[in-house]
């Protein structure tokens, strides 16, 4: 039994549907929001959050004439409250608001927090049995079982936005489950791919936020250009589709236009390509178990003229070394590596290690995590949020040496 549906297996509903976004303010929320703009007529918008970003949220709940409004940092609740006078449109404040917004009534949902702090709110809209379009990967790779575990008690039906998991998706149904002997998701390799590993070390921020054909936010863009997104993604596939570790492979795209392929046991091999652009992926979900017209860009492959693939260098970039071993140990270590990338990041952007430390950060995290016996099976959302926390405190303790080490 699988949250994600295998085929087009549920009824279209009629009428307009309600949809709530997650993290509206975000880049994968404006592509939502854009999307939701083409069809006023098919979508009312019940709630809508952003983290500090007031005035950028209350224009949306505006110009949507959402019902809910809600802003994760409880200090601004005076200033969104000031933004929405007038309009009628109720709010909150906190990361209670946040669940209060996934918890409301809305057919659709858009999980795009970026980070672990996504998790409570979209298991908020999982345990009301809700569709929910997933971006926010982190929440997978922190708490996969637990996440998909109760999506299936709760009725919840997972779609996967994020373009590669969404490539596969669309690609499964051309065959069954236990026919699929693989999946592959493409790379672009991001902004480093032809570095040399003594370049990759002293990348700087504004090189690692040149991303060649996404336009994405900032801490996904680092993850891109450290190949740790494709890490995270990977593991996040394990947990979506219920696949072995050997089951994945990535291979190297410069030009992101493949984005998924699945083989099955007669070796036929199932792609889904479209040009680089969220809308894409969204608008499948959106539009699902239908197909909605789209914004995005015909795709014209004869203008693109050569696609090509490559093997990744798991030296060069170890962050996609260290989610596969994190994805064989299991038992939480995916949850350690993706809190230590959380920090290293976070590190990174503050220019306080190089860039080449971020994957020395997650290593170094898993090696003191495994080390000291804390590895043990995820029992609920609060077990998983514990060891985030407690993995993100180690990762921090260890960021000093890290950071003190030359290269
Ligand atoms: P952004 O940083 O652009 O946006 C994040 C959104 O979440 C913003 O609305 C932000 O509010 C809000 N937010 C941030 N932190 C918190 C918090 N602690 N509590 C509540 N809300 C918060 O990220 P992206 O849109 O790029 O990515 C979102 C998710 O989607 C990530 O998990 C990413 O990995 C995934 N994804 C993104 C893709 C992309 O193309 N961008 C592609 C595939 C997956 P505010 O604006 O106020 O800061
Ligand atoms: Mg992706």
């Amino acid at each position: 039994m699988s949250a994600v549906p295998l085929r087009n297996d549920r009824p279209a509903g009629n009428g307009p549907r309600a949809v709530t976004v997650l993290g509206a303010t975000g880049s994968i929320g404006d592509s939502t929001m854009d999307l939701l703009r083409l069809a006023p007529e098919r979508y009312r918008v019940e709630a809508l959050t952003a983290h500090s970003n007031v005035a950028a949220l209350a224009k949306l709940a505006r110009e949507f004439n959402a019902r809910f409004a809600a802003i994760a940092d409880p200090a601004r609740l005076d200033e969104l409250r000031d933004a929405l006078g007038g309009s009628g449109i109720a709010c909150g404040a906190g990361d209670s608001a946040i669940i209060e917004a996934a918890a409301r009534p809305a057919d659709w949902l858009m999980a795009a927090v970026s980070g672990a702090a996504g998790l409570k709110p979209a298991l908020a809209a999982v345990d009301r049995g809700a569709t929910i379009a997933l971006a926010n990967k982190e929440c997978l790779v922190c708490a996969g079982d637990l996440f998909m575990q109760r999506a299936v008690d709760a009725g919840a039906c997972i779609l996967p936005a994020d373009s590669e998991h969404n490539a596969l998706f669309q690609a499964l149904g051309s065959g069954n489950r236990a026919e699929l002997t693989r999946v592959i998701i493409t790379a672009s390799g991001g902004p480093f791919r032809t570095w040399t590993a003594a370049d990759i070390e002293q990348a700087t921020l504004e090189q690692a936020l040149k991303h060649p054909n996404w336009s994405m936010g900032q801490k996904i863009t680092i993850d891109s250009a450290s190949m740790m997104n494709k890490g995270l993604e990977v593991i996040e596939a394990a947990y979506l589709f219920a696949l072995d570790p050997d089951q994945i492979d990535v291979l190297v795209h410069p030009q992101s236009i493949v984005h998924g392929l699945v083989e099955f046991a007669d070796r036929s091999v199932v792609a889904q390509l479209g040009a680089p652009d969220m809308r894409i992926p969204i608008a499948h979900c959106l539009g699902w178990p239908e197909r909605i017209v789209g914004p995005s860009v015909r795709l014209d492959l004869a203008k693109i003229g050569q696609l090509t693939f490559e093997t990744p260098d798991f030296e060069r970039f170890p962050g996609l070394r260290l989610a596969f071993e994190a994805l064989r140990t299991g038992q939480g270590a995916t949850t350690v590596f993706n809190a230590a990338n959380e920090v290293a990041v976070a590190a990174f952007i503050a220019r306080q290690i190089r860039f080449g430390a971020i994957a020395r950060l997650v290593e170094a995290t898993l090696e003191h995590w495994i080390a000291g016996g804390h590895l043990a099976p995820l029992t609920s959302a609060d077990d998983a949020i514990a060891v985030d926390h407690d993995a993100r405190r180690l990762a921090a303790s260890l960021l000093p040496q890290i950071a003190a080490k030359a290269f």
